[in-house]
């Protein structure tokens, strides 16, 4: 079977005004929708539960999206029933045909594209771009994942002895458990599932409660292609609630998990316990949170950099794990810098975003609302605000763009992650400062400097501990095949999402020699 060249999608930029009626008509049909409920889907059957999650929109928390099945442990072990029995004949199936049934799910996902933006930008308030931009991602991730699954299927050619045939195979590892995060609900959902499937594996996804409704969706669509039933098992259901349940199974044999720092060691700890029962050590794949920063010297074009940075930090609210929430500027260039990061700021327009004009919409939920105008009071005893601080509108989760100048590396608004539109500006001495205060956190996951002298960029290429560097462009929207995405130290465990190495995460490999 021939696959077609792995292409990235295009991302709409709603200039053209089909596009841009398109989207209007599917955010109609998705507001005409809010309130339905949505089912999990255990062994190819839609199955309900009496307890809800009920899902809001953050722009108008008392509006309902909708309503999902909250799983619990019977649902869990029904999955789990399903999953292992399918196991035992997909593990065998052939990897074209597995590529096959992510490229269909690619399709249909292209076909709903305009209706999976709508229901991202009520349920999680992402603006029309940034929702796109997650669904051309999700696409890009089965497309590449199905290419990865025939090139895996190959395995490799040892060094040959004399009288044996040597060869390495690569097999899935099993049942495994995949937990995402809420921001990104249709990429990050859809590749770590992908993924799974694709190398063998049979799968139950509990998705983010707050993003259920869009994961139903997409449950929806791996529902659609046919494939057999528990391959795909899709289990909404509250992390404290089935959480450690489905961590702590004995019949789990690995956990892919994108989220908070906390929760990431929460699932190591637990899966690192041996169960009775268990026949393996759990594989746990874990990417995590970051405190990416920007460093900007003062041979840089401070236009270039200042827009770099706007967009990286307010770009999805601040609410990505790639999201610049340090800026590092060299004395000389501090203030110019800082004064034009400013007059950026200001222009964004925040508001409801299923109104096109507003490019910053509401923080995902009243939860994250609170920790974040939390840590700007925070920021107001370590810092000195520039700019915002506030709540903007009397409904909603809207946070104006913040900007904290004169912060020191040390001070917990320059260290922990707050995952909101805050951004914490940091004057460095010279360039040997910056490096010291790029590296100076316990996380490693993106980070950027804008310059025009080479050596610097090698020292950035060397010493900055980041598992993606970006030169003179912003940090935020890798792609898949072009920069896979993962971090170092608190940010994970650098799986390396949407490249290479990442489908041998859910593999394992024989090596079988044979005389002849
Ligand atoms: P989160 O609160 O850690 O939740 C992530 C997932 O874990 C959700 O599905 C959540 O379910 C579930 N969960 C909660 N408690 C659990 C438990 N005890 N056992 C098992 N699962 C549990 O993170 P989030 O707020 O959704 O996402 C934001 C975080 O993700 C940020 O820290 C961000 O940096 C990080 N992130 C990292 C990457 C990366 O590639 N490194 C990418 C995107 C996001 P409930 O929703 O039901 O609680
Ligand atoms: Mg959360």
């Amino acid at each position: 079977m021939k696959l077609e060249t792995f292409k990235n999608m295009r991302i709409l930029d709603f200039k053209s005004s089909e596009d841009k009626s398109r989207m209007s008509e599917a955010l109609g049909k998705a507001r005409s929708e809010f309130g339905k409920t949505y089912k999990a889907f255990i062994g190819g059957k839609w199955v309900d539960t009496n307890d809800k999650i009920t899902s809001v929109n953050p722009a108008n928390p008392s509006e309902v999206v909708g309503y999902v099945a909250n799983c619990g442990e019977k649902e869990v072990d029904m999955a789990f029933d399903a999953a292992e029995n399918a196991f035992e004949k997909w593990r065998f199936s052939k990897a074209s045909d597995r590529a096959q049934y992510l490229v269909k799910i690619a399709k249909i996902m292209d076909e709903r594209r305009y209706e999976l933006d709508s229901w991202m930008v009520y349920e999680v308030g992402k603006n029309w771009m940034e929702a796109d931009g997650d669904v051309a991602e999700a696409i890009d991730t089965l497309n590449y994942y199905a290419h990865e699954a025939l090139r895996y299927s190959r395995g490799y050619k040892t060094y040959q002895i004399y009288g044996e045939k040597n060869e390495v195979k690569y097999i899935p590892i099993g049942t495994g458990v995949v937990i995402p995060p809420w921001n990104f609900p249709v990429a990050i959902l859809t590749g770590m599932t992908a993924a799974a499937i694709a190398a063998g594996n049979t799968v139950l996804l509990k998705p983010a409660s707050i993003a259920s409704v869009i994961a139903a969706k997409v449950a929806e669509i791996f529902s659609d292609v046919g494939l057999p039933d528990g391959v795909f098992n899709f289990v909404p259901g509250s992390g404290s609630k089935i959480g450690d349940y489905l961590v702590k199974s004995p019949r789990t044999r690995f956990i892919a998990f994108t989220g908070s720092k906390d929760v990431g060691l929460r699932i190591n700890e637990l899966a690192a316990n041996h169960q009775k029962g268990q026949k393996w050590i759990k594989r746990v794949i874990l990417e995590m949170g970051g405190k990416d920063a920007i460093v900007v010297d003062e041979t840089a074009n401070l236009d270039t950099a200042a827009d770099g940075v706007v967009v990286s930090a307010f770009g999805n609210q601040g609410q990505k794990c790639s999201a610049c929430s340090r800026v590092i500027a060299v004395e000389t260039i501090y203030d110019e810098l800082l004064q034009k990061i400013v007059e950026r700021a200001k222009k964004i327009k925040v508001g409801d975003t299923s109104n096109f004009e507003n490019w910053m919409g509401p923080v995902s939920s009243e939860e994250a609302f609170k920790k974040i105008m939390s840590y700007i009071e925070i920021g107001k005893k370590e810092g000195k605000l520039v700019l915002g601080g506030s709540r903007t509108g009397n409904v909603g989760f809207f946070i104006e763009p913040t900007i904290f100048s004169d912060v020191n590396p040390n001070a917990r608004i320059a260290q922990e992650e707050i995952f909101g539109p805050v951004l914490s500006v940091i004057k460095a001495r010279d360039f040997d400062d910056a490096v010291d205060i790029f590296n100076s956190t316990e996380y490693g996951l993106t980070g950027g400097i804008y310059t025009k002298d080479k050596s610097r960029i090698k020292r950035a290429k060397d010493e900055f501990h980041v598992g993606n560097l970006y030169i003179n462009r912003k940090i935020t929207g890798a792609f898949i095949g072009v920069q896979p995405f993962g971090g170092f130290n608190m940010s994970g465990t650098d799986s390396k999402a949407g490249g290479r190495d990442y489908l041998l995460l859910f593999l394992q490999a024989k090596s079988i020699a044979e005389k002849i």
